[in-house]
């Protein structure tokens, strides 16, 4: 038996109840900024781990009260019936990239330098309207399952541009999701950035690898400018971000330019850091020193850097980072799946780095959803040690899901809590699903347990996107219709990307496995450290 819950919210203004449908109610909401009062509802609490009733009042897009059940409302207020959900802050996904929805489920046993090496094939013959759609696929699968912002990384070749990154941001607000996009950026290709690669590639395929180059630095740097002098997204909901996206992928100078770039307008920076040994390894040869000293070096890191990953860090590193504010992004399905191995949320929390939890991109994780990423998180933290009292809890977890996150992203005090003076980005959650019979413990059931299936509505700035599981915004089956034509081209025009990938692959299975054998401590001595 399902009692109070098999209604599902219903929506009606003045204390009247189903009076308008959703859409209605978005387009008055626009145009008088309306109150809304959520009734009935079960609010979390993450830390305590309870879910006492309470009602949410909603001014605009902005939380204004929370309190006791019968909160006093304006009479006009629209009511939102929440009698049997449990309410829970937005899900926030520190680190994705658009372009891999397209590339969903391409690989198998690849590792981080394989899918690298697959770059130009599963995303190569992207027009804007790719961007556009595979932005948009991402942004519908993160709604649906509770999510409801992101920092997104997206690729675009030989250069970022201001029309692709528009693209993309308009995928995000047609679904009505909040992101931070940041295009990534390199000026050393995969096979350039890696010493030694080079030269062991057949000289036959050399033409081929030469055309894969991409812009100078100064030619990115320049779209970049444009880009965020040219933003015309409102930044509450949709902000842009400087991604130089690995570090030595990219010359010194270019990511000088991207942190000064970064400062000019106030932006956030993210890479991707000590995501694989190779990287880690590869760092030490370069450099004479870790990747996140390197960083150090050049300006990075600041409470407005994210570093993606941080598997390889090491404790002097989150030191590094943790002195400096900053924060990680932690992927650990992603880090699974690429057999890059385990990153060590308890050891970064010990030195002050903020975590956040992302999922990575659907070309290496596969799905988007931050249900099982919290899952991930919880559980990979208690296969590393024995020690329980070092096991992170599942209240940390989803702490770094919601608040870490949001810091990650730029949002702290606006996003991850359901508090006054926070946005009203609120996930509704069926307490009549079988995630939930019996609720022992919402904090526990809602890390190790719910997987997305249990969530009936999602509200983003106080507007219903996901109503009775149902997307308000985008038409799900054009979307469908669209994708296949997109997906039946890209594999047409991306035939000799394939070939070419499937040949280089041969090299780089064989030369990057063999870097990573190499153990760290001589790898250290190698480079100096
Ligand atoms: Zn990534």
């Amino acid at each position: 038996m399902v009692p109070a819950t098999a209604e599902g919210p219903s929506v009606g203004r003045g204390g009247h109840v189903n009076v308008a449908s959703t859409s209605e109610v978005v387009a008055s909401r626009l145009e008088d900024q309306l109150t809304t009062v959520i009734r009935g509802g079960r609010l979390l609490d993450a830390r305590a781990h309870r879910a006492d009733a309470a009602d949410i009042l909603i001014d605009g897009d902005t939380i204004r009260e929370v309190g006791a059940p019968g909160l006093t409302a304006p009479s006009d207020a629209t009511v939102v019936d929440a009698r049997g959900k449990l309410l829970h802050p937005g899900l926030i996904n520190a680190h994705t990239h658009a372009h891999g929805n397209l590339a969903k489920g391409t690989g198998d046993r690849w590792t981080l330098e394989l899918l690298l090496t697959a770059g130009p094939w599963i995303s190569g013959g992207r027009s804007l309207a790719d961007a556009h759609l595979s932005a948009t696929l991402g942004a519908v699968e993160m709604v649906l399952k509770g999510c409801t912002a992101s920092y997104d990384l997206p690729l675009e070749w030989p250069a970022p541009t201001p029309e692709g990154l528009d693209a993309v941001a308009r995928g995000y607000a047609a679904v009505g999701m909040r992101a931070v996009v940041a295009p990534m950026v390199a000026d050393r290709t995969f096979f350039e950035a890696i010493p030694g690669l080079l030269e062991i590639i057949p000289t036959s395929l050399h033409r081929d690898v030469e055309k894969l180059r991409l812009a100078p630095w100064k030619t990115s740097l320049d779209n970049m400018r444009r880009t965020l002098a040219g933003w015309t997204h409102d930044r509450d909901r949709i902000r842009p971000a400087v991604a130089p996206t690995i570090p030595h992928h990219c010359s010194d100078e270019f990511i000088r330019g991207c942190v000064e770039l970064a400062r000019e307008h106030d932006v956030g920076l993210h890479t991707h850091v000590a995501e694989s040994k190779v990287q880690a390894i590869v760092g030490l040869k370069r450099y004479g020193k870790t990747l996140t000293a390197h960083l150090e070096d050049l300006g990075v890191l600041g409470p407005r850097f994210t570093a993606a990953h941080g598997v390889w860090l090491d404790p002097d590193d989150m030191k590094r980072l943790g002195d400096a504010g900053a924060s990680v992004a932690h992927n650990p399905g992603s880090n699974m799946r690429l057999g890059n191995g385990l990153a060590d949320m308890r050891a970064m929390l010990e030195r002050r780095v903020n975590v956040g939890i992302g999922t990575d991109g659907a070309s290496c994780s596969d799905n988007l959803n931050m249900y099982e990423a919290m899952r991930l998180a919880s559980f990979v933290s208690k296969a590393q040690r024995p020690d329980v009292e070092r096991w992170v809890t599942t209240d940390e977890v989803l702490l770094a899901a919601t608040e870490g996150s949001a810091q990650a992203l730029g949002f702290e005090g606006k996003l991850g809590r359901l508090a006054p003076g926070y946005k009203a980005d609120i996930v509704f959650v069926d307490l009549g699903h079988i995630n939930w019979m019996p609720l022992n413990d919402p904090t526990n059931q809602l890390v190790h347990i719910e997987d997305g299936s249990g969530v009936t509505h999602v509200m983003i700035g106080g507007r219903m996107i996901v109503q009775d599981r149902r997307l308000m915004t985008v038409d799900v089956a054009a979307l469908a219709r669209e994708t296949e034509g997109a997906r039946e081209r890209l594999a047409r025009v991306n035939v000799p990307g394939k070939e070419l990938a499937e040949k280089l692959a041969m090299v780089v299975g064989r030369f990057c496995p063999g870097l990573a054998h190499t153990p760290y401590h001589v790898a250290r001595y190698i480079g100096g450290v």
